[in-house]
């Protein structure tokens, strides 16, 4: 941990945070790493959100058995150390699943009451927020201008007040029929090196994190969380220890870049960049997130380049492919690994999709997409997947793929059995990538004295995602950790 500088919290109501904030100072920063399996082919569909205030209530009442399910089936049993409180809970999600699924026709219910309530409008896209606008009995170009205000010309509306130069009654109608707001500011956490962590209350009571990482290049990036938690369980990461609660709604990942804007262009200059980095695997939430980017890049909204915006994957491979072809935002996909043996372990995710299989799918993918190339990231563990032979490896394996190569400065936390690779290491080991041609970044950390690093995000509960078995020759390495 870098603890270069005192630290201070800065709590913030909701409703003044916005003058507040420009008056704060500070910052910080982040980087994540892996990305999601999409669950066709296993692991149970936390279905998220249609923007409704229904899904985020309905999904709560699922919390546990998503949670549950998704580490069972990335984690077999017999190779887990599990708990016995954990697996009386997986007991229990297996005996109730399907008595929660009979819950739905009430569900509905719920959900026609719901949307006589109010829109939430950040979960709307342009062209469904026109045909909101149109039901209500006003013109598609009041609609432009209420997404101007929502998104663009710097204005960020949070609240019905701030829709300066609207038609009067077209104002009285969205402050009796719109919900403009998804998220709650907690409190911001700046770091000695600029980074700001920021985190958010959900409607239900969870917390959410997102990171804003100035740059000195003129180039600030917001890192997005897309669910709470999340249910990769890769093992050097302090979210995959919470499990997944749930997806987080496109209206609830919006907002994170629009309160970001709002809260920190006067202190950072504009934010350029997005990366899906935050908690959670994006691609497991796949809709929401494809949803939410295509806002993000709307041209008279928030209008970030898609070349900006990166989401990133720990290897889903079915929903990597869905990317590719819907989506032309960059993709960064978390290697992380050389060998099956080394990624089995620190991901689960490669039981199901395996390293030869996620490097073909993206050699294929990649070779009808023009000027375009992935983003390989790489986070080095001190004597588990550092050594020089794996540098060689890497050079064999991205063969025939588009490709920049992060690597990643492991960022330790509580309960970590990792170690970092030291920067004299990770140096010789770019410089082997470097002289096979490849583009090769070493990223060291930003943000780790206030948790707001790569992997660092989120706060496990009592119940946490099981360590998995360490293969018999890296337990010496492991030892070391300790
Ligand atoms: S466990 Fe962590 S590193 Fe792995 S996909 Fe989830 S958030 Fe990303």
């Amino acid at each position: 941990m870098a603890a270069c500088c005192s630290w201070k919290t800065i709590p913030i109501s909701s409703s003044s945070a916005r003058g507040l904030l420009h008056r704060s100072s500070s910052s910080p920063s982040a980087s994540h790493f892996v990305s999601n399996p999409t669950m066709s082919g296993g692991l149970p569909s936390a279905k998220p959100p249609a923007s409704s205030r229904f899904s985020v209530h309905r999904l709560t009442n699922f919390r546990l058995p998503v949670e549950l399910a998704s580490m069972q089936s990335l984690m077999p049993l017999r190779s887990v150390t599990a708990s016995p409180l954990f697996t009386s809970l997986l007991s229990f999600h297996n005996n109730s699943w399907g008595c929660l699924s009979k819950a739905m026709p009430e569900e509905k219910e719920i959900l026609n009451a719901d949307f006589n309530s109010k829109m939430l409008l950040k979960g709307l896209s342009y062209t469904e927020l026109e045909k909101w606008v149109q039901a209500q009995g006003y013109r598609p170009g009041q609609a432009l201008m209420l997404w101007k205000r929502l998104y663009g010309d710097n204005i960020w509306a949070h609240t019905g007040d701030e829709l300066e130069g609207l038609n009067k009654d077209f104002k009285k109608m969205l402050i009796e029929n719109a919900e403009f707001r998804a998220l709650s500011l907690r409190e911001i956490l700046p770091s000695c090196d600029g980074t700001r962590k920021i985190l958010f209350n959900l409607e239900d009571g969870l917390i959410i994190e997102t990171v804003v990482i100035p740059c000195d290049r003129g180039r600030t990036t917001v890192c997005v969380s897309s669910q709470v938690g999340c249910a990769m369980n890769c093992q050097f990461c302090y979210t995959g220890r919470m499990g997944l609660k749930r997806h987080l709604t496109a209206a609830e990942i919006v907002e994170q870049a629009v309160f970001a804007r709002r809260l920190l262009t006067s202190e950072v200059g504009l934010i350029t960049n997005v990366v899906f980095m935050g908690m959670g695997e994006p691609l497991h939430n796949i809709d929401n997130v494809i949803k939410a980017v295509n806002i993000m890049v709307h041209e008279q909204g928030l209008h970030f380049s898609p070349r900006k915006v990166t989401v990133s994957t720990s290897g889903l491979v079915p929903q990597l492919k869905r990317f590719l072809n819907e989506c032309n935002c960059a993709l960064a996909v978390s290697l992380n690994a050389t060998t099956d043996e080394v990624r089995n372990w620190i991901m689960p995710i490669n039981r199901k999709y395996k390293l030869g299989l996620l490097l073909q799918t993206l050699r294929e993918e990649l070779r009808c997409k023009h000027k375009y190339k992935v983003l390989f990231e790489y986070v080095m563990l001190a004597g588990v997947n550092d050594s020089i032979e794996d540098a060689k490896r890497i050079v064999d394996l991205v063969q025939g793929i588009p490709c920049k190569i992060n690597l990643i400065s492991f960022n330790p936390h509580c309960g970590s059995q990792f170690r970092p690779t030291c920067k004299e290491k990770m140096i010789g080991f770019r410089n082997v990538l470097a002289e096979a041609g490849l583009t090769v970044f070493l990223r060291l950390s930003r943000g780790d004295d206030q948790m707001a690093a790569c992997g660092q995000l989120g706060k496990p509960g009592i119940v946490q995602a099981p360590l998995l078995r360490v293969p018999d020759r890296f337990q010496m390495a492991m030892k070391l950790c300790l």
